[in-house]
């Protein structure tokens, strides 16, 4: 975990030292010099991040694709989603619209006489093995996600905004971050929220997201990639998520879909909504077979979402 900081605090100080400190001192924004040394850290995070990625997995979307594009411009938006997302730019929006209602969880919780657990506490073997605690916090958080991914699938306003995650047909690296931003500003909510609740440290919390990152920028390239019977069940891959994105598949029957899993299909598992057919679908939702339109640019996608949100909201009106 130091390791990571290490890693990234040369780069950190050097952006901060030479270009944010002299912004701030012009603008007169002095007070928030703390504020802005951890700001500058999740951007060069964001970039390394999106090298590494872009490093690892495009040469192997060239190796093994399972769709050839004659060119790649529909993946161009998804890029653009990438770097608002990762960079920091979007999350530093949302921390600022969070701020008030977390504190005033943070507060309540506290009124209640709630102390947030930490794992260590209760399970004090765990204190001793660093990353056994490290794991035991990722499985919480997982198990979370499997649930809000499940009602993103279930209530109609938050599919709405999900649809457009799924209306990606040329799908890739890139599209893990493709989400509406009000859509974002939810699970950015959701997973603050858990944290504070199970009392994850924040340093690992920084970890923690990376890794989520990470498997999940895996999980949507163009990549003929599964990690086998018995891995399948292990780790969500390439595969696994992709059935996700199937159309037809991925957002309709009993439970509207099914692989909702990001890290962990024994969630999927446990609660029957595993699909480990071998198989690679077109991605995408159904009505964009009978041209449904959500939208080709960034704000056109945006805009496009609020409207399906606003139609699925509205109070239904009564014919005379
Ligand atoms: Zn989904
Ligand atoms: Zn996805």
């Amino acid at each position: 975990m130091d390791l990571l900081f290490q890693l990234i605090q040369p780069a950190q100080s050097w952006l901060f030292e030479h270009l944010v400190l002299p912004l701030l001192y012009h603008a007169g924004l002095m007070t928030y010099v703390d504020e802005a040394f951890d700001g500058t850290g999740v951007f060069v995070l964001g970039v390394a991040e999106i090298v590494l990625i872009y490093a690892v997995l495009r040469p192997l979307e060239a190796l093994a694709p399972v769709e050839h594009w004659d060119n790649r411009r529909a993946t161009r938006v998804d890029v653009l989603y990438t770097f608002l997302y990762k960079t920091g730019a979007l999350p530093f929006i949302f921390f600022v619209l969070l701020t008030l209602p977390l504190s005033q969880l943070d507060y309540g919780l506290r009124a209640l006489g709630y102390i947030p657990p930490n794992l260590e506490e209760w399970i004090p073997w765990l204190g001793r093995y660093p990353l056994a605690a490290l794991l035991a916090y990722i499985v919480v958080i997982d198990f979370s996600e499997y649930w809000r991914h499940r009602l993103q699938h279930r209530f109609g306003w938050w599919w709405a905004l999900h649809a457009l995650h799924h209306s990606q047909r040329v799908m890739s690296l890139w599209t893990e971050d493709r989400n509406h931003v009000v859509d974002g500003l939810i699970q950015s909510l959701w997973l603050a929220a858990v944290a504070q609740l199970i009392g994850v440290p924040g340093e690992q919390f920084v970890l923690i997201v990376l890794v989520f990152r990470l498997v999940e920028s895996l999980s949507h390239a163009n990549l003929r990639l599964s990690f086998g019977k018995f891995g399948e069940r292990m780790l969500v891959s390439p595969r696994f998520h992709r059935t996700h994105h199937g159309i037809g598949v991925g957002h309709e029957g009993a439970a509207r879909g099914c692989n909702f899993a990001a890290l962990f299909p024994i969630w999927d598992v446990l609660f029957g909504t595993a699909n480990f057919a071998p198989v690679y679908p077109p991605t995408g939702i159904r009505d964009q077979l009978s041209g449904a339109d959500y939208g080709t640019g960034f704000l056109d996608q945006q805009l496009k979402a609020l409207r399906r949100l606003w139609q699925a909201i509205r109070p239904a009106t009564t014919t005379p």
